[in-house]
């Protein structure tokens, strides 16, 4: 015998299934173009939310995890440490991996519109950016993209030779990747023994002769671009002196240090902290860490026409009344700093991914992600290369609020896309050799 609340529930349970068969009689088919922290982040979102959506991930490298894998330092394994939480969505039965398509080249993107209900691009914003001066084709010369790549085992960067046979290293840049490549360099090498740093890497830095690595940036302690937790994992090196020339704490910087901005209190607790661990000596000390600013790079120069010998640096002063973003005005004055190897950590620049993709400023124009209705993007590729992974991740969660808004009107305007099935043609007529999941889990 069903009684009378049971059979009600019955008729709610059907009622409700059907309206759910209805709204979801094609499933969604969702294509992510990125395997970094912004396209598992959508990814993720999208699954969790939506009950019979499909995500299809499409990767230009083999390897997935774009910055994650190829951009955290080695000895930061707690952040990579969301690689864990990738897997897990990675082998979910409604998720595809497809590694080695180059999305634009390979696979054109009105192609992959046609095959899906919504392309999602988080393809990053990882274009290297150059000093644009005199002598940077010298040796021992590299930017941030290259040495980074080296030592994390990028693919791409695999036969950059960096010689760290010299003493002293300038490193051009505030921000934090710049104290990612100091650390690498300070750092007592058997501290990434159980990481996953490059074994070439590894190696060479094994034999590593450095022990002096400045940290040049154009402007003052007040705008430096690194957070106080990064700089402190260089500060508390044991062995390592933190320098740093105490003009630079001017009393226009010593009396904004101490208000109570509290927009401002990031940097005020970097200077701070900057001022209580700069100079102090103790006997144990065999490697310095000198920050330097108010040094515009100007040139290199070399003794052989072959190898960098240093770096001349334009002084610059700051003005203005606003001690937080001044004026930079340049001196002619100009100050060489020898070194031996030199890396430039100033920033990455965004390329427009596809001439019909509106950009202004260098971020792609949309409204939370949706650049328009089926074509959305995520991450740095969309807001520029800027910020931590927690942004990244609000980010990913816009966005994919967008897609699932859209997404029953996608369907009912494009009801007969096969997502996948559609775009495998193409991929088997260009002989692409894709890499799935599990073939990536057997490379690994
Ligand atoms: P960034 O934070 O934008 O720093 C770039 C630095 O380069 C700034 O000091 C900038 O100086 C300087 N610069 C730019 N153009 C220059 C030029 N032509 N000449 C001299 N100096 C120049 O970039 P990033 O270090 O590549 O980092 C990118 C993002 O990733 C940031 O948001 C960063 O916080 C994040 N990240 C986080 C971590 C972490 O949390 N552990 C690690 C790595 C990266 P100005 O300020 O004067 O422009």
């Amino acid at each position: 015998m069903v009684g009378a609340g049971t059979k009600v529930l019955l008729r709610c349970c059907a009622h409700l299934q059907r309206s759910l068969i209805r709204r979801y009689s094609t499933d969604p088919q969702i294509c992510i173009v990125g395997s970094g922290p912004a396209g598992f982040g959508v990814a993720q979102s999208i699954l969790k939310h939506h009950p019979t959506a499909r995500v299809d991930m499409f990767e230009q490298s083999p390897v997935p995890y774009g910055l994650i894998r190829r951009g955290v330092s080695p000895d930061h394994q707690d952040v990579k440490n969301c690689i864990h939480g990738y897997e897990r969505t990675a082998v979910l039965p409604r998720f595809s991996f497809y590694g080695n398509i180059e999305v634009g080249s390979a696979l054109p993107l009105v192609e992959l519109q046609a095959a899906y209900h919504a392309v999602v691009l988080c393809t990053g914003a990882q274009e290297e950016r150059k000093l644009g001066i005199p002598g940077e084709n010298l040796r021992n010369i590299f930017t941030s993209l290259q040495f980074v790549g080296w030592y994390n085992g990028d693919t791409n960067h695999q036969d950059v030779d960096v010689d760290v046979g010299g003493r002293t290293v300038v490193i051009v840049g505030h921000g934090n990747v710049a104290l990612d490549c100091a650390r690498m360099l300070l750092k007592p090498t058997h501290m990434f023994k159980d990481t996953d740093i490059s074994p070439v890497a590894y190696n060479k830095l094994m034999e590593s002769k450095i022990n002096k690595v400045y940290l040049v940036g154009r402007r003052g302690p007040l705008q430096m671009a690194c957070t106080r937790k990064e700089l402190s994992e260089i500060a508390d090196l044991e062995g390592v002196v933190t320098k740093v020339d105490t003009d630079v704490f001017t009393p226009a910087v010593n009396q904004a240090i101490n208000n109570k901005d509290l927009k401002r209190r990031k940097q005020h607790r970097l200077v701070k902290y900057l001022m209580k661990v700069a100079n102090i000596e103790n006997k144990h000390i065999s490697k310095e860490f000198e920050i330097k600013y108010l040094r515009s790079p100007h040139s290199i120069t070399t003794n052989d026409d072959v190898t960098i010998a240093g770096v001349n640096f334009n002084i610059n002063k700051l003005e203005g009344d606003n001690v937080y973003e001044p004026l930079v005005t340049s001196s002619r004055e100009l100050e060489h700093i020898s070194c031996d190897l030199l890396i430039s950590c100033i920033g990455y620049t965004n390329k427009q991914f596809d001439p019909n993709i509106p950009y202004k400023g260098g971020k792609m124009v949309h409204d939370n992600g949706r650049i328009q209705p089926g074509l959305y993007a995520s991450g740095w590729c969309r807001d520029g290369p800027l910020g931590v992974l927690a942004d990244t991740s609000n980010s990913s969660t816009q966005t994919s609020t967008s897609v699932l808004n859209d997404i029953d009107d996608l369907i009912t305007d494009k009801p007969s896309c096969r997502g996948y099935n559609d775009v495998l043609p193409t991929l088997e007529e260009k002989n692409i050799d894709v890499i799935t999941w599990h073939r990536w889990q057997t490379i690994d």
